[in-house]
């Protein structure tokens, strides 16, 4: 996650209690990308490290646990600049200036001058942030599954190039001969269609016909499928995408929830604060007088009401609303007691830690240690598969 600061509910129902659930079913790494923060923030980086400690508050008050997730700051791994730095060396321009968030981020910060080699080398150091754990699964939005999908790009021509064990491309070229002239010619075709474009159909019609072959050993065919997939030996393993479900928690005006538009609970709001924005929330602009109908529809109290309400509730606010039977501050009450109920345990939490910095000092250096080790062995692998290991 960037260090933007403290964080809010929309944050919280669309990323962090996503990570809680996820700490519990697989091996987790959770980071602040410090990093990331300075490919926008570059000229204010004095800020950055409040907003790091702000985020590791909000995630353990948000009941992410030390003891189930390693939780680090990125600049504390320095193996994430290396990677960045050796994946650098072998990726295209292209691939990086085609990432659809490169020109859009481009487009709506225009305040900034964004025209950086950092800024169109992050989904770069995205990549070298997931690969530096070879991941399995990398928890994201649908906005970041491209970001992904680069990262997968990069890994395989990393396993193409280094991959290789001495005297592979030769026996892979023998192999191919073997074949025949036709076959071969459309083997090749399809292998540079999947490894340049990612074309998985053309992969699989690879296989099919490596597995076909019937002039061919075994250890040639073993030996095409892995050249297919990058070389001999995955060095870097192609991660995957885990599609978080999307939010339905909306901002207080109905629009995305946002520090940028002002429209935002935070996690450590105090009660009478959070009293006082769902109280004066924008409702349905119809319902002029107490006396007219609403419509829930056209209201983001409603939406609120989608995410904390039962059934029950929510056909009380329908008859209520769309006859007039209930006023809109009525309406808003269980979502004042819904939002002060979760918010109360977090906000505690929160207090605690906010309290104890050493305490919260000594898990994150404990995580960057974890992490580190982790990292520094994917690195002394890469160094080794490059040669470097002098
Ligand atoms: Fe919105 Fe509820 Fe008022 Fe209807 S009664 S307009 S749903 S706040």
């Amino acid at each position: 996650m960037r260090a933007t600061g403290s964080l809010h509910l929309g944050h919280y129902h669309g990323v962090l209690k996503n990570w809680v659930r996820l700490q519990h079913e697989y091996e987790c790494f959770f980071f602040v990308a410090d990093w990331h923060g300075l490919t926008t923030e570059y000229e204010n980086p004095q800020k950055i490290e409040q907003h790091a400690w702000d985020l590791v508050i909000d995630w353990l008050a948000a009941g992410v646990n030390p003891g189930s997730a390693t939780l680090f700051i990125q600049s504390q791994v320095p193996e994430h600049a290396e990677l960045h730095l050796l994946l650098s060396m072998m990726t295209p321009l292209s691939w990086l200036e085609r990432v659809p968030t490169y020109k859009d981020q481009q487009e709506k910060l225009r305040e900034k001058d964004l025209s950086t080699y950092g800024f169109l080398g992050y989904p770069l150091l995205q990549s070298a942030d997931i690969l530096a754990y070879r991941a399995g699964q990398v928890p994201v939005g649908a906005d970041q599954v491209a970001h992904v999908e680069l990262t997968r790009e990069v890994a395989r021509r990393f396993n193409h190039l280094y991959g290789r064990e001495p005297g592979f491309e030769e026996a892979v070229e023998a192999a191919i001969k073997k074949m025949g002239k036709k076959q071969a010619k459309i083997y090749v075709g399809h292998r540079r269609q999947y490894q340049e474009k990612g074309d998985e159909t053309a992969l699989e019609t690879a296989r099919a016909l490596v597995d076909s072959q019937q002039n061919i050993t075994l250890g040639d065919k073993e030996r095409l499928l892995g050249d297919l997939e990058g070389g001999g030996k995955v060095i870097l393993p192609e991660p995957q995408a885990l599609l978080t479900p999307a939010s339905k928690m909306p901002g207080l005006d109905g629009q995305k929830m946002s520090k940028s538009y002002g429209n935002f609970i935070s996690m450590r709001e105090e009660p009478a604060e959070v009293d006082s924005k769902i109280r004066r929330m924008p409702t349905d602009p119809a319902r002029v007088r107490r006396t007219d109908a609403g419509n829930p529809d056209n209201c983001p109290v409603w939406q609120f009401h989608m995410v904390y309400s039962d059934e029950p509730t929510r056909q009380w606010v329908r008859e209520g609303c769309t006859s007039a039977g209930i006023g809109c501050l009525d309406c808003k009450k269980p979502i004042i007691e819904a939002v002060q109920e979760e918010l109360e345990p977090i906000r505690k939490r929160a207090e605690e830690h906010l309290r104890n910095p050493d305490l919260v000092r000594t898990i994150v250096a404990e995580g960057c240690e974890e992490a580190r080790e982790a990292a520094r062995a994917t690195l002394e692998e890469v160094r080794a598969s490059m040669g470097l290991n002098y």
